[in-house]
């Protein structure tokens, strides 16, 4: 048996609608859900375990399940979270503006510790209006990590939840 605290991590998705959100943890989890602990906030959580070194974390992924659309998500989404992941679509400048506005909601609503991944997902498809460098430098001047993945290949999608899990246990 182990004897290792109980590593029990909620991270937060948050972006415009049809960004990519549930897809990308749609890749990561292998479709497993676990039951909506409050029903009230119409989001689904993902149970996804990862190694960090010698620990295994447990992710609690929350998805909004289209609650941003209306902006709707209540404070209990973002109650508890360590970790946000902003994602962008790389072919729509519009979602990527709305990323800073996305920020600024999770401190508003959020954790003020709560560790930030910027993503700009998408990147299978060739129609690229966001430059990686102008996200980058966004991200450098916010103090946030910058990743660019597809949910349809998979490309860096594994990464942004190792990250953000690593960073999380770093505060801890
Ligand atoms: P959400 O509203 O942010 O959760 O977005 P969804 O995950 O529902 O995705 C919106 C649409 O974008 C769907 O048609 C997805 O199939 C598509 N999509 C999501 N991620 C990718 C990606 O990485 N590449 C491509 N080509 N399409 C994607």
């Amino acid at each position: 048996m182990s004897d290792q605290p109980n590593l029990d991590y909620k991270i937060v998705l948050l972006g415009d609608s049809s960004v990519g959100k549930s897809s990308l943890v749609f890749r990561l989890s292998k479709n497993r859900f676990c039951e909506n602990l409050e029903p009230t906030i119409g989001g689904l959580c993902v149970i996804q375990n990862i190694e960090i070194g010698e620990s295994e974390v447990k992710l609690k992924i929350w998805d909004t399940a289209g609650q941003e659309r209306f902006h709707s998500l209540t404070p209990l989404y973002y109650r508890g979270a360590k970790g946000a992941i902003i994602v962008y679509d790389i072919t729509n400048s519009e979602s990527y503006k709305r990323a800073t506005d996305w920020i600024l909601e999770l401190r508003e609503n959020g954790e003020q510790d709560a560790k930030i991944v910027l993503v700009g997902n998408k990147i299978d498809l060739e129609r690229k209006v966001v430059e990686d460098t102008t996200a980058q430098k966004f991200a450098d001047k916010n103090d946030l990590h910058f990743f660019t993945t597809s949910a349809k290949t998979g490309e860096g999608v594994n990464q942004v939840f190792f990250v953000l899990a690593q960073l999380i246990s770093q505060m801890n």
